[in-house]
C-alpha cells in the first residue's frame, strides 16, 4: 500500500448553497439546508436544501406545466437536445469530475470511465429514439391499425450517492427522450456536480423539464415518491429503501423501475493465465472503492489454481495504491462516509464471528490530511458460501474467495444468493464461458474483462437486483407506454348487432 498527496489544479467553483432546481433556477429550500462535505477532508464544500413536501410539490408541478409542450416537440428537437445535453458535460467534465471526486471520496481516475459512460447514455438516446416511435400499422378490415407510444408524464426519480453522474444519465436521458418531464433526487450525500450539471443544461431545455430536489432520503426522497401527481417511479439504491418505492408505486399503480445492488459471482476457471485474472479480479472488486452494485466480490476459484491464484491476489492487493481521491495516481480512496466505513468493517468482524478467514486487509487506512476518510484497504476473505460475509452486500473493498471442482457447483454456488445484477466468468474455453453465461442469474455477464459495459445493451437485475431494464432500448419502453388505435372507414351498419 503506498499513500501519497497531491491534488488538482481545476476550480470547482460551487455555490454556497444549493435549494432546489425548479423551472430552471436554482430556489430557496422551504426546509433549511444541510452540509454536503468531501467525503475524505470532512470540509464543507456547500449546504443542500433538505427537501420536503414543499419543495416536491413546486418541483412536481413545474414539471407538470413543461409536461403537454416536452412531449410534442418533435422526436428530432428533443434528439438534438440530447446531443446538446452531452456536448454540455464533455466540455464540463473536468470540473464536475473533481466535485464528485471530493464529495464521493473515489479516486479521480475513475470518473473518466463514469463520465464516458455518462456522455454516452445522452448520444445513444439521442439517437435511439429516433427509432422509438417506429410503431405498427396495418390494414385491417374497413379500416387501419395503428400503434403508437406515449410518454408517461413526470417521473420521480431518486439515485444513490456512489455513481451520481452515471445514474444522473441513466435515469435522465431515456426519461426524456421518451418525452416525460422529470424531478430528480440526487443523494444527500454527493449530489453537487448533479446539482450543478442540472444548472448547466437548462440552456438547452424548456424551462420545467428537469427538476431537481435535493435532500434526505426519509424527507425529500419519501415526499417525492408519495407525491399524488407523479405517474413514474424509477430508483436506485438499498433493496430496503427500494421495497419502500416498489410498495409505493403498488398502492398508486404506477409503473415502477428498481436497481437494488448485487452480490457478484466471479468465477475464474483453471485455463486462466493466473497473473492476467488475478488483474481483472482485482478491478473487479476495488473499482468505485467497492461501493458498486455490479463488483465482483465472490471470487469462485477452481482448486487447480486456488492456492496459486489466492497468493496473487494478495500480493496485488498489497500493491493497490491508497491515497488522496483527488491525486491522479491513486486507485483506492475514500468510502462515501463515517456510517459506511463502520458498516464495512463491521462486516469484517461479522465474517470473523463467522469463521471465515481475512488473508488480507480488513484495515481502515489513515491518508495524512484526509483523516476524515474512511479508506479501507483492499480485502481478501476466504469464505464459505452460506456465510453473510458472501451473501450480503458489503459495499466495500473487499472480496471473499472460495474454492470449487466442477462446473455444476460453481453455477450453484453462483446462483445461491438473492441478488442477480451482474457475473464475471475467466477462461480461454469459451464453451465453458457461454455454458455457465447461460445458467447464471444475472442481468450482465462479463466474460473475460470485467465492467465491459457496451452502449445500448440492457442493464438490471434478476431476483433482489431489482425489476426493469436501464441502460438500453428497453429504458425507452420503460419510460412510455404504448397505445393501440383502430380507426374503421365508417360506423357499422344498423342491424349488425342488435
Ligand atoms: P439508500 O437506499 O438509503 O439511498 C439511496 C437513495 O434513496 C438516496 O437518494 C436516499 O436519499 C434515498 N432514500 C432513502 N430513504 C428513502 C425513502 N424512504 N424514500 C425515498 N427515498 C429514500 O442507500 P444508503 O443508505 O445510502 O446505502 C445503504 C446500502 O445500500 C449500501 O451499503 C449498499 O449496500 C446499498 N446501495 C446500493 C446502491 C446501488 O447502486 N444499487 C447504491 C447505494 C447503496
Ligand atoms: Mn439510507
Amino acid at each position: 500500500m503506498t499513500v501519497s498527496s497531491k491534488t488538482s489544479s481545476v476550480d470547482v467553483n460551487l455555490d454556497l448553497k444549493y435549494g432546489p432546481l425548479i423551472n430552471g433556477q436554482i430556489v430557496e429550500a422551504a426546509d433549511g439546508y444541510i452540509d454536503v462535505v468531501n467525503a475524505s477532508t470532512g470540509e464543507v464544500l456547500a449546504q443542500i436544501g433538505k427537501g420536503g413536501t414543499e419543495d416536491v410539490d413546486k418541483a412536481v408541478k413545474a414539471a407538470r406545466a413543461a409536461f403537454p409542450a416536452w412531449a410534442a416537440t418533435p422526436i428530432e428537437a428533443r434528439s438534438s437536445i440530447l446531443n446538446k445535453i452531452a456536448d454540455i458535460l464533455e466540455e464540463n467534465q473536468e470540473r464536475l469530475k473533481l466535485i464528485e471526486s471530493m464529495e464521493t471520496g473515489r479516486a479521480i481516475h475513475e470518473f473518466d470511465l463514469d463520465y464516458a459512460l455518462a456522455i454516452n447514455q445522452f448520444r445513444y438516446f439521442a439517437g435511439a429514439v429516433l427509432t422509438h416511435y417506429v410503431g405498427e400499422s396495418r390494414p385491417v378490415d374497413n379500416g387501419y391499425l395503428i400503434t403508437k407510444k406515449e410518454p408517461l408524464g413526470v417521473c420521480a426519480q431518486i439515485i444513490p450517492w456512489n455513481v451520481p453522474m452515471i445514474m444522473t444519465s441513466f435515469k435522465l436521458a431515456p426519461a426524456l427522450a421518451a418525452g416525460n418531464t422529470l424531478v430528480l433526487k440526487p443523494a444527500e450525500d454527493a449530489c453537487l456536480s448533479v446539482l450543478e450539471f442540472g444548472k448547466l443544461i437548462q440552456e438547452v431545455l424548456p424551462e420545467g423539464v428537469v427538476n431537481m430536489v435535493p435532500g434526505i432520503g426519509k424527507e425529500a426522497g419519501q415526499a417525492l415518491i408519495d407525491h399524488p401527481d407523479v405517474d413514474k417511479l424509477a430508483f436506485t439504491g438499498s433493496v430496503d429503501v427500494g421495497r419502500i418505492v416498489g410498495r409505493a408505486a403498488g398502492d398508486r399503480i404506477l409503473p415502477v423501475t428498481l436497481e437494488l445492488g448485487g452480490k457478484a459471482p466471479h468465477i475464474v476457471f483453471p485455463d486462466v493465465d493466473i497473473d492476467a485474472a488475478v488483474e481483472n479480479a482485482t478491478l473487479g472488486y476495488t473499482f468505485f472503492n467497492g461501493e458498486s452494485c455490479i463488483l465482483g466480490t465472490r471470487l469462485l476459484v477452481h482448486d487447480d489454481i486456488y492456492d496459486e491464484f489466492v497468493e496473487k491476489l494478495i500480493e496485488r492487493a498489497k500493491k493497490v495504491k491508497i491515497g488522496p481521491p483527488t491525486d491522479r495516481s491513486t486507485r483506492l480512496a475514500s468510502l462515501i462516509n463515517k456510517k459506511q466505513g463502520e458498516r464495512v468493517l463491521n462486516y469484517f468482524e461479522i465474517a470473523k464471528q463467522e469463521g471465515a478467514k481475512i488473508l488480507y486487509g480488513g484495515n481502515r487506512v489513515t491518508v495524512p490530511g484526509h483523516e476524515h476518510g474512511y479508506f479501507i484497504e483492499p480485502t481478501i476473505i476466504e469464505a464459505e458460501p452460506h456465510m453473510r460475509i458472501a451473501q450480503e452486500e458489503i459495499f466495500g473493498p473487499a472480496a471473499t474467495v472460495t474454492r470449487w471442482s466442477d462446473i455444476d457447483e460453481a453455477v450453484r454456488i453462483a446462483n445461491d444468493v438473492k441478488y442477480g445484477l451482474a457475473a464475471g466468468i475467466m477462461t480461454n474455453d469459451i464453451e465453458n464461458g457461454l455454458t455457465v453465461a447461460n445458467k447464471v442469474q444475472a442481468g450482465s455477464v462479463w466474460i473475460n474483462s470485467y465492467f465491459n459495459f457496451q452502449t445500448g445493451a440492457p442493464f438490471g437485475g434478476y431476483k433482489n437486483s431489482g425489476v426493469g431494464r436501464e441502460h438500453g432500448k428497453e429504458a425507452l419502453d420503460a419510460y412510455s407506454q404504448s397505445k393501440t388505435i383502430v380507426a374503421a372507414f365508417k360506423l357499422p351498419p344498423l342491424g349488425t348487432f342488435l
